[in-house]
């Protein structure tokens, strides 16, 4: 990826700084988890919530809002675990692929109603796209150590296979029955040199859905759906269920940007 110049001078010592970067791991080079942790005690928040983070640079706080996705129990130990596409614009993800571990953050929140609904016996439906599974992994993770999990498929498309984050503990969960759990990844350029290998499910997640609900049986009376990610995919998917039988109060949806803007170039 061709990054533009980003010459804006990172403040390491502003005041308001209340959290720190702890921890980073790349799965591409513009896909990373990072982990934030708060000086003090952390704010609880619930999965399904966001966090607004920040850095100040030329004298000015750059800060965005991302989807926690470890459990909230592990706030006060491991941090708040964010998984981010790095976008090729001089804004605030150019700033934070340039923060070393160890460097100073601003975190406020916790924000957002994307939630689990208390006691909720139906199966969870989860589509997202690129760093939209992120809520889902803390609500995962959440009812899991809480022991209350709940039958959920997780549909997760990207265009590349190795960008499927969290690929490797959804096959862990589901393949050790650890949590009722379908895990169901989708690529959507099967014919691009990096796919070459790929022998699971190909389309785009709004295209593949319909197929996914009738492949497991999933009925519109009995399955809750959450969508997360790209606007065009989530309003895409969600006429695709509505045409499917399901009733719009049975979708919940987080939108990442708003629907009409599109992705710079290499924005995935
Ligand atoms: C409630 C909420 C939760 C969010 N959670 C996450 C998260 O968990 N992980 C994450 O990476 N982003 C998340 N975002 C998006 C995030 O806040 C930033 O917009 C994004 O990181 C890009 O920041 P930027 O300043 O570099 O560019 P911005 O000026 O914020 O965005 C520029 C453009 O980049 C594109 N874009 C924004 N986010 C993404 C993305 N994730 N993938 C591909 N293209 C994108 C859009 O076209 C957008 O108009 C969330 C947004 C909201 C509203």
């Amino acid at each position: 990826m061709i990054l533009p110049d980003d010459e804006r001078v990172i403040d390491p010592a502003a005041p308001q700084y209340n959290a720190t970067l702890v921890r980073r791991v790349d799965i591409t080079d513009d896909l990373a988890y990072f982990w934030v942790k708060y000086d003090e005690e952390p704010v609880p928040f619930e999965s399904g919530q966001y966090m607004t983070t920040g850095v100040f640079a030329d004298g000015k706080l750059w800060q965005r809002p991302y989807s926690v996705a470890s459990a909230p129990r592990v706030a006060g130990t491991e941090g708040y675990e964010l998984y981010v596409r790095l976008v090729p614009i001089i804004r605030f993800t150019t700033l934070l692929w340039r923060l070393p571990v160890g460097h100073r953050m601003r975190m406020i929140g916790p924000k957002g109603k994307f939630l689990l609904e208390p006691n909720d016996r139906r199966t969870h439906l989860f589509i997202s796209t690129g760093t939209g599974i992120a809520p889902f992994m803390s609500m995962i993770r959440e009812t899991m150590a809480a022991g209350h999990p709940r039958k959920t498929v997780v549909l997760h498309g990207c265009s590349y296979v190795e960008e499927l984050g969290y690929r490797e503990e959804l096959e862990d969960l589901q393949r050790d029955r650890a949590y009722p759990l379908s895990y169901v990844p989708t690529i959507s350029r099967p014919n691009d040199q990096r796919n070459a290998g790929w022998t699971g499910r190909t389309g785009r997640a709004e295209n593949v859905v319909r197929d996914v609900c009738h492949d497991l049986h999933l009925r519109p009376d009995q399955t809750v759906v959450y969508i997360c990610g790209n606007p065009d995919m989530i309003l895409n998917a969600e006429s695709v269920l509505m045409e499917h039988g399901f009733p719009e109060f049975h979708v919940k949806k987080e939108l990442y940007w708003p629907k009409g803007k599109v992705a710079p170039v290499g924005a995935g």
